[in-house]
């Protein structure tokens, strides 16, 4: 079962004190560049419709960094927006179709500040593994076969991924925590 290239083998250990690293996406003349600087955190592998991931793959593998420590260095003429109505902007080659950073622009969005990016782009190796699996049940939109969900869930919980309909406690608690915080 292919939940991943990333994790379909076992999860790579992240390196403490990684310093970050590049981006690249597929295309093999003048590639888009971006630096990441640090590590990444809430690795994690996502099942939703609209993160881009590889051939084959039914999860997508995505982490968030601070928008501060996003550089596109390299080929920035070639992204574009995939969907400028989506809460999330996700960035992506024009020649490939790989998605390179998604970006809140709304203030008012809880993860407005942070950029989601895919470090399975880079050839360096430490950054930080995915902890969890998010939006699992929406795969069934991308069609997978409802009765395959079980073995699935198994295979996730088998990687120590555990599975979650939407995002992790951490993140839901922190969306939760925004809203409250509007609403006071
Ligand atoms: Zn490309
Ligand atoms: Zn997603």
């Amino acid at each position: 079962m292919k939940i991943h290239p990333q994790v379909d083998r076992g999860i790579p250990p992240e390196s403490p004190n990684f310093g970050g690293g590049a981006l690249k996406c597929k295309c093999t003349q003048s590639p888009v560049v971006v630096e990441i600087s640090g590590q990444t955190a809430h690795n994690h592998v996502c099942g939703c419709t609209k993160c881009w991931k590889p051939k084959g793959a039914i999860f997508s593998q995505i982490a968030v960094t601070a928008r501060s420590n996003v550089k596109v260095t390299e080929n920035a003429d070639k992204l574009s927006i995939v969907d400028p109505s989506a809460a999330i902007q996700r960035h992506a080659c024009r020649d490939c179709g790989t998605h390179m950073v998604g970006r809140i622009e709304n203030t008012g969005h809880p993860f407005h500040g942070l950029d989601f990016v895919h470090t399975e782009l880079s050839s360096q190796t430490g950054w930080a593994a995915p902890t969890f699996a998010a939006f699992v049940s929406s795969i069934i939109e991308s069609g997978v076969e409802p009765s395959r969900m079980d073995e699935i869930r198994g295979r996730l919980r088998e990687l120590s991924l555990e599975p979650y309909d939407c995002l992790s406690p951490p993140l839901m608690d922190l969306i939760a925590a925004h809203v409250a915080k509007q609403n006071a």
